[in-house]
Order: C-alpha cells, then sequence, then structure tokens
C-alpha cells in the first residue's frame, strides 16, 4: 500500500515503497496490489488490455528479450528462440525432465546429469532462474509503467509442492531480475488469503484448493488455524491442463475434416490456427452451448456436450488427484468445509460441476480464477508491509532455534524451515551435585557454537531440589505458536519445578540477516565440527574427572595404594590436557583414567552385587 508524506528538507513528495504480489504462472503472469484508495486488491493492467502476462520469452536475432503476448506469435516462427513453461525447469536437472524432453520445443541441454538444466538459444546457454528473471523484469516495468512509481518489493507465489531448490531458484531469479523477494508463499494459500479464508485468527478450517491451469493441474488440502495455513497433502499432474483440452478439440477438428497430422506437420502454420481456433472455442463454451467458426473459410464447430464428451477423461483424471490428496491428509470429502476454484481452466462447467459433485457442495468460485493467486499476494504484500498489524503469516520458521550445551555448544531443538506451529521437547540433567539451578540460553542460527548464533533469551530454572550431578530430569520445551511466537519452558520432571518465558523470534531479523546467518553456517562449517568436537572433549573429560572425584571420595578405602597413585597420575594428565587445544590429547588422557580405574571399579560392582544378591534365593 502507499503512503505519500511530504519529504521537510526536499519539500519533494515522497512515496513509500509499493510492495506488489506477484503470481508467476507457467501459461500466464501476472502483478496485483492493494488498491490505495479502496483497500482492496486489484490486479495491474493498462486501459482496455488484459492483467495476464503470457509466460512466453522470445529472444531476438539481434539480442533483444521479448515477453509476453507479443512473444507468444514466435513460439510457432521461431521456436528454437522462443521459450514457455520455464517454470517447469525451476530446480531441476536433465535427468527430472527427461521424460518430458518432447514437450520442449526449443534446446534443453542434455547432459544426462543431475546439475541444473539450462536452456540453449543460438549461441547462448540461460538457466531457468533466468529465464523466470526476464518475466519478473516483464512484470516489474509494466507494474512500474502503470503505478508510476519504483517496484522493488514482491512477494511471489510457488506451487505448494515445490520443494527447497525451486523456491530459492524463484527468489533468486526475483534478485535477477531486481526485485526483493520479501516473501515466497504457497498459491493456495495466495488463492485462499483473496476469498478471506484465513485472515480471521479464530477461524479453523479444513480446504481444498483445486487449481487447474494452462499445462498443470494440483489440488492441495490446507488446514488453516489462527492464521496458519498448514499444507497437509498435495496431488496433481504437472503435465495436465487446458493445453490438453485444447489438444483434444484439434484432434476432434482433424478427425473431422479429414486431414492428416502429416498434413498439420508440413504445415505448422495451420496446426497453430487450428490450436488457437480450438482454445477460442473452449473459452466460449464455458459460458456458451456451440461454437461456431471459421478458418481459411472452412467452418468449424463444437458443441458442448461434444466438448464434454472429448475432456472427460482428464477431468476424470483430476478427480482420481482429489482422492488421492485426501486420503493422503487422512480425511473425508465431508470435512472439507470450503473448496476454492483456481486457474483458467475451471471455468469450464464440467471441471466446476465434477468438482463440486466430488465434494458435495458448491464450490468458491466468485473471484476471476487466473487473478485470485496474485491477489492473494497482493493481500500478503500488504501484511508485509505492516498495514494488517492483527495478522502475522508466518508458516516456517527461516532459523534453528536451540538452546546453549555444556560447552558453549548449540543444541538444536527446532532446525530450520520446520512448519510451524511446531513444538519439541528434550531432557538436560545438571553437571554438580546438589546444583540449584540451571541457565537456558535461548539461541537462533544455523553454527556449532552458541557464540556465533543470535541470543534471543535467557532464564534461570531455581528451586531444583538437592539430587546428586545427573539424576534431575530437565526437560527443555519449545513451542511456536501460530503467531510465530516462541515460548520456552524448562520443567524439572522429578521434582515438577517449572519456569517458561516468551521469545519473539522474527523479531527484527531482515531477510538478508537470515541469508547471512546460512552463508556463515556454510563457510564455517569446518572450523564449527573442530569446535564442537574439542567442546565435546573437554566436556567429557570433565565430567570424568568429577564423577572419579566423586568414587575416590566414597570408595578410597577399598582401594589399593598403586591404584590410588595411578589414578591421581592420570587425573592429573587429563586436567593439564583440558587446557589445551587437542581434542586428541583430551581423547587420550580420558582413556588412560579410564584404563586405570576400570579394575577396581568392576571389582567394586561385583561385590556391591554379590552384597546386594546376599540372602536372596534365585
Ligand atoms: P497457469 O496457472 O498455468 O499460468 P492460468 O491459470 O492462467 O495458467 O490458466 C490458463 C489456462 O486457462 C489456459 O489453458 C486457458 O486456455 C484457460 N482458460 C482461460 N479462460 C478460459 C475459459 N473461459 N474457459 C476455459 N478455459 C479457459
Ligand atoms: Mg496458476
Amino acid at each position: 500500500m502507499a503512503k505519500i508524506g511530504i519529504n521537510i528538507a526536499t519539500g519533494s513528495l515522497q512515496q513509500e515503497e509499493m510492495i506488489v504480489g506477484i503470481d508467476l504462472g507457467t501459461t500466464n503472469s501476472l502483478v496485483a496490489i492493494i488498491h490505495p484508495g479502496s483497500k482492496n486488491a486489484v490486479v495491474l493492467k493498462e486501459h482496455n488490455s488484459s492483467s495476464l502476462v503470457p509466460s512466453v520469452i522470445h529472444f531476438e536475432d539481434r539480442g533483444s528479450v521479448i515477453v509476453g503476448d507479443a512473444a507468444k506469435d514466435f513460439l510457432i516462427t521461431a521456436p528454437q528462440q522462443t521459450i514457455f513453461s520455464a517454470k517447469r525447469l525451476m530446480g531441476k536437472s536433465y535427468n527430472d525432465i527427461k521424460d518430458h524432453a518432447a514437450f520442449f520445443s526449443y534446446r534443453i541441454i542434455d547432459d544426462n546429469t543431475d546439475s541444473l538444466v539450462k536452456v540453449q538459444v543460438g549461441d547462448k546457454f540461460y538457466s531457468p532462474i533466468e529465464l523466470s528473471s526476464f518475466i519478473l523484469k516483464e512484470l516489474k516495468q509494466r507494474a512500474e509503467h502503470i503505478l508510476k512509481t519504483p517496484v522493488n518489493k514482491a512477494v511471489i507465489t510457488v506451487p505448494a509442492y515445490f520443494n527447497d531448490a525451486q523456491r530459492q531458484a524463484t527468489r533468486d531469479a526475483g534478485k535477477l531480475a531486481g526485485i526483493d523477494v520479501l516473501r515466497i508463499i504457497n498459491e493456495p494459500t495466495a488463492a485462499s488469503l483473496a476469498y478471506g479464508i484465513g485472515l480471521d485468527k479464530n477461524e479453523s478450517k479444513l480446504i481444498a484448493v483445486y487449481d487447474l491451469g494452462g499445462g498443470t493441474f494440483d489440488i492441495s488440502i490446507l488446514r488453516i488455524a489462527g492464521g496458519v495455513f498448514e499444507v497437509l497433502s498435495t496431488n496433481g499432474d504437472t503435465y495436465l491442463g487446458g493445453d490438453d483440452l485444447d489438444n483434444a478439440v484439434v484432434q476432434y477438428w482433424i478427425e473431422q475434416s479429414g486431414l492428416t497430422h502429416q498434413d498439420l506437420a508440413a504445415n505448422r502454420q495451420l496446426a497453430q490456427a487450428l490450436r488457437l481456433k480450438a482454445e477460442e472455442a473452449k473459452k466460449q463454451l464455458s459460458s456458451k452451448e456451440l461454437f461456431e467458426g471459421e478458418l481459411n473459410g472452412d467452418k468449424l464447430s463444437l458443441s458442448k456436450q461434444k466438448f464434454e464428451e472429448l475432456i472427460r477423461a482428464f477431468v476424470d483424471k483430476t478427480i482420481t488427484c482429489c482422492k488421492n490428496a485426501l486420503k493422503d491428509a487422512g480425511l473425508k470429502t465431508s470435512d472439507i468445509e470450503t473448496v476454492v476454484m483456481v486457474g483458467g481452466s475451471t471455468r469450464v462447467p464440467l471441471v466446476k460441476n465434477s468438482v463440486s459433485e466430488f465434494f458435495g457442495r458448491p464450490v468458491n468460485d466468485s473471484v476471476n480464477p487466473d487473478e485470485v493467486v496474485a491477489l492473494g499476494a497482493a493481500i500478503q504484500a500488504d501484511i508485509l508491509a505492516g498495514n494488517n498489524k492483527e495478522l502475522l503469516l508466518l508458516d516456517i520458521t527461516p532459523l534453528s532455534l536451540g538452546i546453549e550445551t555444556a560447552g558453549g555448544l548449540m543444541d538444536v531443538l527446532i532446525p530450520r524451515n520446520a512448519k510451524i506451529p511446531s513444538k519439541a521437547a528434550r531432557q538436560y540433567t545438571t553437571q554438580v551435585d546438589g546444583q540449584p539451578g540451571m541457565r537456558i540460553s535461548v539461541f537462533q542460527g544455523e553454527r556449532d557454537l552458541v557464540k556465533d548464533n543470535r541470543k534471543l533469551a535467557a532464564f534461570n530454572l531455581t528451586g531444583i531440589p538437592g539430587m546428586p550431578a545427573g539424576l534431575p530430569k530437565v526437560e527443555v520445551g519449545f513451542l511456536i505458536n501460530a503467531d510465530g511466537i516462541l515460548t520456552v519452558s524448562a520443567k524439572e520432571l522429578r521434582s515438577g519445578v517449572e519456569q517458561s518465558i516468551e521469545v519473539k523470534p522474527q523479531y527484527g531479523l531482515t531477510d538478508e540477516m537470515v541469508e547471512s546467518m546460512l552463508m556463515d553456517s556454510i563457510t564455517h562449517a569446518k572450523d564449527d565440527m573442530k569446535a564442537r568436537a574439542l567442546g565435546e572433549a573437554r566436556t567429557e573429560g570433565e565430567q570424568l574427572l568429577k564423577t572419579t572425584e566423586r568414587f575416590l571420595q566414597k570408595n578410597a578405602a577399598e582401594l589399593e595404594k598403586d591404584e590410588l597413585i595411578n589414578t591421581a597420575n592420570a587425573m592429573q594428565a587429563l586436567q593439564l590436557a583440558l587446557t589445551m587445544e587437542d581434542k586428541d590429547l583430551i581423547h587420550a588422557k580420558i582413556e588412560a583414567l579410564n584404563e586405570v580405574s576400570r579394575p577396581y571399579a568392576e571389582r567394586l560392582m561385583d561385590n556391591a552385587i554379590a552384597g546386594a544378591m546376599k540372602g536372596k534365593t534365585i
């Protein structure tokens, strides 16, 4: 949302930065914003033109790049220089897509490896990230032209099934296009938001989002509670969409006209014209009973009834996916309270009716299905801009959360990228006899040593009743609630003594900070491992010294003189090793002390068991 202010120093008008929502689609992409006046989400478009920008990129011979409708025309005339469906390649290797190689009419480098794919155009190579960045650049330029203000920040949507690599690739594409990607959100989450679902924090709901686009189909089952969108399951077919419906119509017309595939292969222009007519027929049949047109003087017609017959198998396939998604989520159709329709192809009445029939309820289709995802992204952008403070949508933890343990080590309880809400607990114990309290220090970050991570909070668990070291059982629990707020609790289980503290882990961390912390953890991984190993060795050595001391205090009388002397020497050597930065030396001295004490420890143990068994018959 834009707020206009006046710069006191210069007296000029200042506009606060606009954060836009972007649906980066396989077939079409578009941008939406929250209208500064009406506060409603609206898609951006020039007068009398569509908001949809076809996700097609054409590379001209002289080096310039065309994106959108103008590029689409080159799909036929210059297929090798015209890229479509780049989204399907995001985060993929050649091996991932080789089964569908025929689908792509441009050159994908077949290196037969698991490294990320590249597309060859002329003598240049492009990664899918670069290709997507061309689309994003075009969207950014259009938005700036319409809004007459710079657009540098965005929320971009991705399919719910996108993995970490694909999400990261999308983020990088944004960066390449000069866009600061504030958040990547799931398309079904965005679609729900556009319907106002999930905006009420007290609402809890199970919903299904059915998305049939140009070339892909996916169904997502979500649980929405307390402003958190949890994906329970996803299913679909990444090679099923509106294009298949067009093709079915083309096939039918070919049969009707007596044309052959050879005719069409020889005349690509005709094939493409036929395809465009088929799409036109399909769209018209979404609101009419009969399509009548012509091509090169020949009449072409199609009834709605015939069309439905042609596409029924495809629609049935999507319903099977819905069944599987429900099964994976462990739900029945009757559990689903709302069904949201997304994607241009859900305008087809047979699709709408079949989905409605399957779920046994009317579907939500009042928001334009081409625009619904972008509109939801704009709503999320507005929330991030701080204009809707009551709502904080967080779906995953960006960094690991844990506590400090002996030796300054980070013990992770909730790993990064955990879904929220999230819960974890682990037991710890004391190191000293009669230790009355324990300090719980909470950290965030990926490094092994807490000193390299970010401290979030610390508190003391006090009032632990006197017990020998190692006996208290202190359970530390982490709970991140739907608001992204972390509560850390500590409870000594034997006595019931308890303490807790609330921490806001997200607060004050920008995306750049998160990124640099992640980079640090990668560059320092080796150092960290060394430091951790040394820390662990020291802790182990200290523990062993303490237990040995305690043992001697109790049992010195039972030991031989040379046993006592050897033990004292071994302890001293270990003590000295602990002051040095050499984990191998520490381990050697630990082993030496164990060597010395093992014989008498076993002897005393046997005696104790014999004593305990006295008078008992087995
Ligand atoms: P994507 O999410 O894959 O980018 P879209 O949601 O934009 O795709 O959907 C594009 C598909 O929707 C195309 O196959 C197009 O033909 C189809 N479509 C658009 N309008 C209609 C309509 N009125 N009736 C049927 N299909 C339509
Ligand atoms: Mg889409």
